[in-house]
């Protein structure tokens, strides 16, 4: 009987479950994430008042594999109309994505069949001796090691130098519901000055969600507001909104997201994946562009390179 080669993937977002999946059958893979569920920045709260998507809202899907990927995770295909500011245009979408029960939901199914180990923090890896140490105090020897960290957070415990240049901004961004009379002829609107990135309603995916709305602020607004009280950045997202939307309408606020690693830059490199050494490697969307179809193509890609060469 041949053994197979232990691999530890750190993070349970889409890039990480992407390459656990194309990896599982044939090396023995242990996924570990720090938080409490699979998803990463696919990040949906079911609240009273609906789902509100504090991360990524949708995606759109260009590739077979990813497009395959989505249909295998019951994802829900949607139109609807954005209005860009900085164009002053409105845009009609067309076959964008979104998990039937929230973002998060495309990962959950996938998720069941890996050994994931939830609530487990890797703090430190010790490239030398081949070995993860956790904030439990537990640690884990591997034969391959694959981080799905945003760059600046794989950076932090690996002791070799990332060689890659992406850049990370933060997205403070902020969820409500609007109670009252308001007519908004959009379902999205984007650039809308030098705070506002975003504004979308969840009716752009569901009819019954129309009235629950998540802002994100620009990465500048972010980055000036990260440490403001959660007041003040409901009371400036409030005032922001009611420039946009029209109408007698109160808001009840659903909760505040600090993302200080939210979005990458668009990647100059050729390679889909980053090689820390032989047995070290990282994926995730910083690896091509801000997108959870990039994510997905990264952790794919990875996944497809280990089994030419190691199998
Ligand atoms: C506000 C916002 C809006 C967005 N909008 C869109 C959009 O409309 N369309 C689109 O296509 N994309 C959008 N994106 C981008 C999209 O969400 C990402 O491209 C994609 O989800 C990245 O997946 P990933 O696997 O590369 O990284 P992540 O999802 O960040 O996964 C990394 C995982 O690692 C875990 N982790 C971190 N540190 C550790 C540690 N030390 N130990 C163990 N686990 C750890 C994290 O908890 C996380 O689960 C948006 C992102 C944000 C933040």
């Amino acid at each position: 009987m041949t053994i197979k080669p232990k691999v530890i993937i750190l993070g349970a977002g889409m890039s990480g479950i992407a390459c656990a999946l194309s990896l599982y059958k044939n090396f023995e893979v242990t996924v570990y994430e720090k938080s409490r569920g699979v998803g990463g920045r696919l990040c949906a709260k079911k609240l009273p008042e609906g789902i509100f998507h504090f991360g990524a809202q949708f995606c759109t899907a260009q590739t077979m594999p990813f497009k395959n990927f989505l249909k295998s995770s019951n994802a829900l295909n949607f139109k609807g109309s954005i209005f860009d500011f900085e164009t002053k245009s409105c845009i009609e979408t067309k076959n964008y994505f979104v998990g039937s029960n929230g973002m998060h939901s495309l990962l959950k199914k996938h998720g069941k069949i890996l050994d994931i180990r939830f609530n487990t923090k890797a703090i430190k890896v010790n490239e030398k001796k081949k070995q993860v140490s956790f904030e439990s105090g537990e640690k884990v020897s591997y034969d391959i090691i694959i981080s799905s960290l945003p760059l600046p957070q794989a950076r932090e415990i690996f002791s070799t130098e990332i060689q890659h240049a992406a850049i990370f901004s933060p997205c403070l961004s902020v969820g409500m519901t609007i109670k009252g009379q308001y007519s908004s002829e959009y379902n999205a609107y984007k650039n809308i000055n030098e705070d506002v990135a975003w504004i979308g309603s969840g009716g752009f995916y569901e009819i019954n969600n129309k009235d629950n709305w998540v802002l994100q602020f620009s990465p500048m607004a972010s980055h000036a507001s990260m440490d403001d009280s959660d007041v003040l950045i409901q009371t400036n997202a409030e005032n922001l909104v009611r420039n946009i939307i029209h109408g007698k309408y109160e808001i009840q606020h659903s909760g505040i997201f600090k993302w200080k690693y939210a979005l990458c830059n668009r990647s100059d490199a050729k390679n889909k994946f980053t090689s820390i050494s032989d047995d070290a490697f990282a994926v995730g969307d910083w690896n091509i562009s801000p997108r959870v179809e990039s994510a997905f193509i990264s952790g794919n890609a990875l996944g497809g390179y280990l089994l030419e060469q190691r199998l």
